[in-house]
């Protein structure tokens, strides 16, 4: 994950959307502001509500695919929940992965990766680049198990 940039400016946000050839819309820029304003990770209702209170007309299909193209930029993270909804968060600095409480949808991430020496080793017996992974757990956090 490479975040070149500060998410609180939004001059080297909107040369960074330039630079990939995509608008930076206002829709982009609300979405990530809602992420930026809190440090959980937000399901995609809450987004939406925060949005519509900064872009009153902003409809749940904007939000959604604002967050998937934020997703494929690297600046925001989404963690999959078991209901097969999804919550996110800008993304963490560094390469980390995310573990969720299957109770309370809370979100710890973990920096340590048990893929890369394994992406190596499998790259080398079978040939084929591997450029990334995806690698979430699920548990109960120290909360919901008491
Ligand atoms: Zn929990
Ligand atoms: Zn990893």
């Amino acid at each position: 994950m490479g975040r070149v940039f500060s998410i609180n400016n939004y001059k080297e946000i909107k040369d960074f959307f330039h630079e990939k050839g995509l608008k930076c819309t206002p829709q982009r820029l609300a979405v990530l502001k809602v992420l930026q304003d809190t440090s959980a990770y937000l399901s995609i209702n809450t987004i939406h509500l925060k949005v519509k209170e900064l872009l009153p007309d902003t409809g749940l299909a904007t939000v959604y695919r604002s967050l998937e193209t934020l997703v494929d930029l690297e600046l925001v993270a989404k963690v999959h929940l078991e209901d097969g909804c999804h919550s996110y968060a800008i993304a963490p600095e560094g390469h980390r992965h995310p573990i969720v409480c299957t109770d309370c949808n809370t979100v710890i991430e973990f920096a340590e990766c048990p893929l890369e020496d394994l992406s190596k080793k499998i790259s080398k017996d079978t040939g084929i680049q591997i450029n990334t992974h995806f690698l979430q757990l699920f548990g109960k956090c120290k909360e919901c198990q008491a």
